[in-house]
């Protein structure tokens, strides 16, 4: 049977090195990112690159959203904080790995995905319910920046727009021994993708992983 071309770019990946863990390869293939895009966006969908969903927003490039995953470490049973839920894509990539169907429902994990634009939240509650993630992702119309107190603290946290600076209220939301991925910098130019890991006591290590080219985080603690 022919390779769709989903498969072809999953593939690549795995290929360049940047796909690694089975899990990811495997909820990469469970949520297409054609699913979560419009019908005119449907022939640029297995490329990778970044694609606009309206609002001056665009869903990531399939390569960053594994980067991104690889350096969260994800596991089953996890509460993760999503900034910025765009289409809900990356979400739903998130999902199969803390909440797969394959394993009880009790021991599904859930995420909480902000988004700050209200026509963007709503048609990301539709794409999750059409696709079958909305028993575990929920989608919340609101500025993230602030992070989402009501069901903190997280496991995991991932931003997917451009900070200034990490803003605070994420750091307090995040577990002992969590781990935050976020992109920090001028968005006009580039942002270095850093991740964030708390320790047991509350200690902040932060690693560098590259530099990328995100839209801006807007809201409280975001860009000027
Ligand atoms: N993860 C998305 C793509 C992210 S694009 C996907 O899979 O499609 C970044 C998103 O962050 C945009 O939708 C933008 O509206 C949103 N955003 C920007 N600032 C925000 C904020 N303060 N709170 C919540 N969402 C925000």
């Amino acid at each position: 049977m022919e390779k769709t071309e989903w498969e072809k770019l999953i593939d690549n990946l795995v290929r360049q090195g940047i796909l690694v863990s089975p899990k990811l390869v495997q909820a990469m293939r469970k949520a297409p990112r054609y699913k979560f895009l419009p019908d005119n966006s449907q022939p640029y969908s297995a490329k990778d690159i970044p694609i606009p969903i309206g609002y001056q927003q665009t869903i990531s490039a399939p390569h960053m959203v594994a980067i991104m995953n690889e350096a969260l470490q994800l596991k089953v049973g996890q509460k993760v904080l999503e900034v910025g839920a765009g289409s809900g894509w990356h979400a739903a990539t998130i999902a199969e790995v803390i909440a797969p169907k394959d394993a009880p429902r009790s021991e599904w994990g859930h995420i909480y995905s902000v988004e700050i634009v209200q026509a963007l939240a709503e048609s990301a509650k539709k794409i999750i319910l059409k696709n079958g993630y909305s028993d575990r992702i929920t989608i919340i119309n609101a500025d993230g920046s602030n992070g989402y107190q009501q069901k903190a603290p997280y496991d995991r946290i991932i931003v997917t727009a451009a900070a200034p600076k990490v803003p605070p209220p994420l750091l307090d939301q995040l577990k002992p021994n969590g781990i935050m991925v976020i992109l920090v910098g001028d968005y006009a130019l580039f942002q270095i993708l850093k991740r964030l890991t708390k320790d047991e006591n509350g200690k902040i290590k932060q690693e560098s992983l590259g530099e990328v080219a995100f839209v801006p985080l807007k809201g409280k603690y975001g860009q000027a």
